[in-house]
C-alpha cells in the first residue's frame, strides 16, 4: 500500500545519502592524501623536468628547449603534469612547484653551457597562480642571479587566458620581466580569447601556435587557414613564431612554406631527461 511505498522510499532515500556520504568522506580523504603526496614531493626530490627541443625551420639547428615537469612517484611511476598541475594550481601548491622548476630550468641551462654545449633558451611554463605573486618578478631576478644564467638565455611561457584575467597587470608584469632581459611567448596560442588589439600591446617575442591547429594539417583546410593566419599576424607584429606538436614532414613543408620560423614536437623528439638532451644538443 502506500505507507509501506513511502516507507520504503525513505528507506531508499536514507541508505543512498549513507553512501554518499562515505563516498564523499573517501574522496575528500583521496584528495587530502594526495595533496600531502604533493606537498612533500619537493622536499622528497620526486620532480624531474624534462626538455623538448626547439629547431628552427632555416638552421635546421635546435636552439631552445622547453621544460616540462614530471613527478617520479614512488608507487605510481612517471606523473605527467596533466594529473596533478590541476591540484597543485587549485591549492597553490603551484608556487613552490614552480619556483622548483624555475630555479632548476636555469641551474641546469647554466651548467650545459658551463660544460662547453652550444647556448640555448630555456623556456619554463608559468601558471597565472605564479604570475599573480605580488614578488613574482623578483623571484624570477634570484633565479637568474643564484644560477648565474644571463636573464637572454631565460624564456617564460603564459597563456593568453592568464594575461586577459588582468590586462593592465599582466602587461605590467610583461614589462619588467622584459626589463630584467628575459623573453615571453604565449602558450598555447589561438585557444585563449585575447583580442587582436591587446596582442599588440603584450611585449612578447614569440607566439606558440597550439597543437590543436597543427595535428590535422594537411587535411583539414580551416587550421590550415588558422596556422597561416597566426604566422602572417606573428610576423606583422614583429614576433617570432614556433608550432606546436609537429609530428609528420608534411606538416613541416606546410610550416616551412608558410614562413614558421620553428617547431617543437614529436617529429624533432619527445621531451627527454638531462642526458639524452645533451645527447641532442652536441649531436
Ligand atoms: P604545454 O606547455 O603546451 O606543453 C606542450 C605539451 O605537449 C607537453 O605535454 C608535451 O609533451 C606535448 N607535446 C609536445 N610535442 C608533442 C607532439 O608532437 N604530439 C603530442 N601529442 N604532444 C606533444 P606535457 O609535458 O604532458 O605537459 C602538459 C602541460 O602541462 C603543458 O602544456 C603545460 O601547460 C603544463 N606544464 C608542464 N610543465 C609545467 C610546469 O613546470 N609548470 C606549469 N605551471 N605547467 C606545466
Ligand atoms: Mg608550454
Ligand atoms: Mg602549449
Ligand atoms: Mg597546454
Amino acid at each position: 500500500n502506500a505507507d509501506s511505498a513511502m516507507y520504503r522510499a525513505k528507506e531508499i532515500g536514507r541508505n543512498n545519502l549513507q553512501l554518499f556520504d562515505v563516498e564523499m568522506a573517501l574522496k575528500a580523504h583521496e584528495k587530502l592524501r594526495r595533496h600531502e603526496e604533493l606537498r612533500d614531493a619537493i622536499a622528497r626530490g620526486e620532480f624531474v623536468l624534462h626538455y623538448q627541443p626547439q629547431m628552427n625551420l632555416k638552421t635546421q639547428r635546435i636552439f631552445a628547449a622547453e621544460s616540462l615537469l614530471r613527478w617520479q612517484h614512488p608507487q605510481r611511476g612517471m606523473v605527467l603534469p596533466g594529473e596533478f598541475i590541476p591540484l597543485a594550481e587549485e591549492t597553490g601548491l603551484i608556487v613552490p612547484i614552480g619556483d622548483w622548476v624555475l630555479n632548476e630550468a636555469c641551474r641546469q641551462n647554466k651548467a650545459w653551457q658551463d660544460a662547453g654545449l652550444p647556448s640555448i633558451v630555456v623556456s619554463v611554463n608559468v601558471s597565472a597562480r605564479q604570475f599573480k605573486e605580488r614578488n613574482w618578478v623578483s623571484r624570477v631576478a634570484e633565479a637568474l642571479e643564484v644560477s648565474g644564467l644571463e636573464a637572454r638565455y631565460l624564456e617564460l611561457e603564459v597563456t593568453e587566458s592568464l594575461i586577459m584575467q588582468d590586462v593592465v597587470t599582466a602587461v605590467a608584469t610583461m614589462h619588467e620581466l622584459e626589463a630584467l632581459g628575459v623573453h615571453l611567448a604565449i602558450d598555447d596560442f589561438g585557444t585563449g580569447y585575447s583580442s587582436l588589439s591587446a596582442l599588440k600591446s603584450f611585449p612578447v617575442r614569440r607566439l606558440k601556435i597550439d597543437r590543436s591547429f597543427v595535428q590535422d594539417i594537411p587535411d583539414d583546410a580551416d587550421d590550415m587557414a588558422i596556422t597561416g593566419a597566426i604566422i602572417s599576424l606573428a610576423q606583422k607584429l614583429q614576433m617570432q613564431v614556433i608550432a606546436e606538436g609537429v609530428e609528420t614532414q608534411a606538416q613541416v613543408d606546410f610550416l616551412a612554406a608558410s614562413g614558421c620560423d620553428d617547431i617543437q614536437g614529436y617529429f624533432i623528439s619527445r621531451p627527454v631527461g638531462a642526458a639524452a638532451f645533451v645527447a641532442l644538443l652536441a649531436g
